[in-house]
């Protein structure tokens, strides 16, 4: 993980405009940038490489993305698979931690794409509790893809519990609430080019 930046810094994180001004938060402040915007680049081209190294020659790949969060990461990282595939999203309806089992998760938009026999990736933002992965694996295993394996942007390390172990992670994440590339508070700072602690 890159070093945490100091504050001086991230309070620029827009070319040198001061945090307060900054125009593409209509002006709140960021506490830091955690991961830059050439920094996730270096890393998503990585892992780009290292899922498209993973397959067999032929195999029929479909990606994933899990949104909204992870809309910018999936567009980035396909564009660095350099081999044939197929793109498809789905949408999770959000209950409490906790409250509902594994087989009740509910899919408010639910893919298109057949996943029978098929190398899925599924695609996340960022892995906290893992209580939302622990949910759609087993609903997504029920399918019967050829095989399932996850990417995740950004893990927090703190699930213990997890149902499979994220084959690829591009950054552990400080316990912190971040945003930006795709990650929300409230639907703001989604468009934001880098990661940044709120
Ligand atoms: P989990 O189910 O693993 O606890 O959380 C997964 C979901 O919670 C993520 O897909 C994301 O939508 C949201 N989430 C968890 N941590 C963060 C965070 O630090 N920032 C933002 N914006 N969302 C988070
Ligand atoms: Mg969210």
């Amino acid at each position: 993980m890159p070093e945490p930046r100091d504050a001086s810094v991230a309070a620029t994180p827009d070319g040198g405009v001061p945090a307060g001004t900054n125009p593409r938060t209509g002006g709140q402040a960021l506490s830091r940038v955690v991961f830059d915007e050439a920094v996730i680049a270096r890393r998503v081209a990585e892992m780009g490489k290292e899922i498209g190294a993973a397959y067999a020659e032929g195999a029929n790949l479909l990606v994933l993305g899990l949104l909204k969060g992870s809309f910018i990461f999936l567009a980035d990282l396909v564009r660095q698979i350099p081999r044939p595939l197929h793109v498809d999203f789905l949408v999770a309806s959000s209950y409490g931690a906790r409250t509902v089992t594994s087989g009740e998760v509910r899919l408010l938009y639910d893919p298109e794409a057949t996943i029978e026999g098929r190398h899925v990736i599924l695609v996340e933002d960022i892995i906290d509790s893992g209580t939302t992965l622990n949910r759609l694996v087993p609903l997504l295993r029920e399918r019967g893809p050829a095989s399932l394996e996850l990417c995740a942007l950004l893990h927090k390390r703190i699930a213990e519990d997890l149902v499979l172990e994220p084959r690829w992670v591009g950054f552990d994440a400080p316990r912190e609430f971040l945003v930006g590339y795709g990650l929300d508070h409230g639907e703001d700072f989604r468009h934001l080019p880098y990661i940044a602690s709120l």
